[in-house]
């Protein structure tokens, strides 16, 4: 189980998170919802040792602290990020990019296995293998820096905005996805905007704002919380 204690982040001084807690556990997906600004990516940098801020609390991985280990060494302990806007490699193709995510020492022994799961998880990737990756339309795309990301054998995968750009019906598939990722035992930490899409998948969910989680719930009970619906479900 991924479960942080009191993570502070600021930068310079600006305190964008404060005193954050959460868990994610084998197997579920959690989402935190929360608008522009409001720290959802100063949380995920911090867990991936990327923050360009100071960084205070804990971070831990069952049982392993996490907090203060450079971001190798965390991919290494089994937590992987997608970061926001994908971050491939646009002149490799498939195959190169995802062997990009096949680094780590945890995975080595793993890595024809890895790939098979990606090809079947996503089969268009399977069917683009060579094609390079700056030719691909923005879902698939996502789909090859989400596979990068399974590369490494995660434990725990973290998503920053994975629907930012596409569409509803493209969204809709790759939170379906997310679903079979999660039942093959790995815990996912996805940071949204779109909450509809989000909490249709999630099991649990924190609302994070102005840099503090005000509040953590079932997915279901957050779906049919008024306030939720009139701050990240557009009042419907
Ligand atoms: P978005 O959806 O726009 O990415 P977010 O919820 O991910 O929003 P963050 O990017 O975490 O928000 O930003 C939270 C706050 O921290 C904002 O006020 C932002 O301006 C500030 N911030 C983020 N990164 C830095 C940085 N490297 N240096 C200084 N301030 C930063």
């Amino acid at each position: 189980m991924l479960e942080l204690r009191d993570v502070s982040v600021s930068y310079g001084k600006h305190l964008a998170l404060e005193n954050a807690a959460l868990k994610v556990g084998k197997s579920e997906i959690v989402v935190i919802l929360g608008a522009n600004g409001a720290g959802k990516s100063t949380l995920l940098k911090a867990i991936s040792g990327i923050s360009e801020g100071r960084v205070t609390g804990s971070v831990s991985l069952g049982g392993e602290h996490l907090t203060g280990l450079p971001a190798h060494r965390i991919v290494e302990a089994g937590v992987a990020l997608v970061p926001e806007g994908r971050g491939v490699f646009g002149e490799l193709d498939v195959i190169e990019n995802l062997l990009l995510g096949a680094y780590a020492t945890r995975a080595q022994d793993d890595q024809q296995a890895n790939l098979d799961r990606v090809m079947t998880l996503f089969p268009r990737l399977d069917e683009r293998r060579r094609q390079q990756v700056r030719t691909m339309s923005g879902g698939e795309q996502q789909m090859v820096a989400i596979g990068r990301a399974m590369m490494s054998s995660p434990e725990i995968l973290m998503l920053d905005e994975p629907s930012l750009g596409l569409s509803p019906l493209l969204s809709k598939d790759l939170f379906a996805s997310l679903k079979t990722v999660r039942d093959a035992g790995i815990g996912i930490l996805l940071v949204e905007q779109n909450a509809k899409a989000s909490l249709a998948v999630a099991d649990r969910g924190y609302l994070l704002e102005n840099g503090h989680i005000v509040h953590g719930a079932s997915a279901k009970s957050l779906a049919g919380d008024p306030a939720v619906q009139a701050a990240y479900l557009g009042g419907k």
